[in-house]
């Protein structure tokens, strides 16, 4: 099947930081077969990268492989007793299958709605947000392995989920271009409203008994005023992982700092907000140039108006050296790094 190559591409639109630098080559797929194609022309024994929406990568010099860019669409639903299994695309837009799930009135997705980018990236970071990680309603998704020319189905054990991981963004990284993801859900609601704000907020519209409508209008109130939206003020949500450290670690930090934010995992685990350690090393609203830390969450590194990718990763390092100072935690950059 036909695969056309672009050359010399701006990637500015192609990346939520608004980050301008060139691709040498750019690859639109629309349809999986058209990966068959790539294979078979051998553009995958050279360097390339798979692109959903950009919004979760810092291009930080000019990209001079081959850029996928995954626009595959279609979404699909099977009842199969009181489970629905939907399957969707890779180029699918997620807010739009969380929409299209809340709207056919089947579960799961709605603490997770307004998050940016496409369902294909969905598994790579196991996405999550307000209690709930991709992994809790994930069935399986069909891969491309760019290294045998063969489509895989990926099972939730075949993952190897964990927080913000998975398989695809660790020790396969890079290798399988996700085509398809198929998501079990559950027509019975299960409304989780403990985290973060949603109670306070559902409380301040006088909702006492939300529907999973209410969840997602009123997660995505929260995160309209909390974040920055990527159409004016460039930026890839979080930029750093919120640190997991030992029982042990915590208990020395509990006494060095009696206000620290924290909360329990399982293995006696305790996940630090990172967004608490990053403000009390002062710089939550501080500017270096053209790159800046947003007013409102400190974990979230903004492109001020034409901030170059070394500017950003230049201020993340600072913030990560001046954090490792302070609290001896190492934080680890969510967002990937090109
Ligand atoms: P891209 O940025 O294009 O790619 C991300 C990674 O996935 C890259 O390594 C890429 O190679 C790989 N990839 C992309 N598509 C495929 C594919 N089809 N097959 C294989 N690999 C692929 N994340 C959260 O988890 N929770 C949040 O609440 C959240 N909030 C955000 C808020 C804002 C304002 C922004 C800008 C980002 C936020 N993010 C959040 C991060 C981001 O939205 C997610 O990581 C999202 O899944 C990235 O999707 P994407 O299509 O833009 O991926
Ligand atoms: P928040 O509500 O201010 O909370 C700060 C941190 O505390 C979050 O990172 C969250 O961890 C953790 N947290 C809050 N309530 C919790 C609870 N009941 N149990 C366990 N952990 C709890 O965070 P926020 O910045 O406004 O973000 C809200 C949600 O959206 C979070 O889930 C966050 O992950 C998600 N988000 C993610 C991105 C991204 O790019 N990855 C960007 C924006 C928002 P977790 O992050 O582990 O959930």
């Amino acid at each position: 099947m036909h695969i056309n190559i672009q050359s010399a591409i701006s990637l500015k639109k192609y990346n939520t930081f608004g980050i301008e630098e060139i691709a040498t080559n750019f690859i639109e797929i629309t349809d999986p077969i058209q990966l068959l194609s790539a294979f078979e022309a051998g553009i995958f024994e050279k360097d390339f990268l798979t692109l959903g929406g950009g919004s979760n990568i810092l291009f930080t010099k000019p990209y001079q492989g081959y850029i996928i860019k995954i626009n595959i669409k279609g979404i699909q639903a099977t009842t199969l007793k009181q489970d629905i299994f939907i399957t969707a695309s890779a180029g699918e837009i997620w807010n739009d299958l969380v929409w299209y799930c809340i709207n056919n009135n089947y579960n799961g997705l709605e603490n997770m709605a307004l998050i940016p980018g496409t369902v294909g990236a969905s598994p790579v970071q196991n996405i999550g947000a307000y209690g709930t990680e991709l992994m809790n309603i994930f069935y399986s998704c069909v891969a491309f392995d760019t290294l045998e020319g063969v489509f895989r189905i990926f099972h939730n054990e075949d993952c190897k989920f964990s927080y913000r991981d998975s398989i695809f963004k660790s020790e396969q990284k890079g290798r399988y271009i996700i085509t398809e993801v198929t998501y079990k859900l559950d027509t019975l609601p299960s409304i989780n409203t403990t985290y973060g704000a949603i109670s306070k907020e559902l409380e301040n519209r006088n909702i006492t008994n939300p529907t999973i409508r209410d969840i997602a209008e009123v997660v995505s109130a929260i995160r309209v005023e909390k974040l920055p939206d990527p159409s004016t003020i460039g930026n890839a949500g979080s930029f750093f992982k919120n640190p997991i450290i030992s029982l042990e670690q915590y208990n020395k930090l509990k006494e060095l700092f009696p206000n620290i934010i924290s909360f329990n995992m399982p293995n006696n685990q305790i996940k630090l907000a990172a967004g608490w350690l990053i403000e009390q090393c002062e710089w939550k609203g501080k500017v270096i140039g053209q790159a800046g830390v947003w007013k409102n969450q400190a974990l979230v590194l903004i492109n001020i108006h034409s901030a170059t990718g070394n500017e950003i990763f230049e201020l993340s390092s600072k913030i990560i050296n001046d954090v490792y100072q302070k609290f001896n935690v190492k934080l680890e950059r969510e967002v990937n790094i090109f």
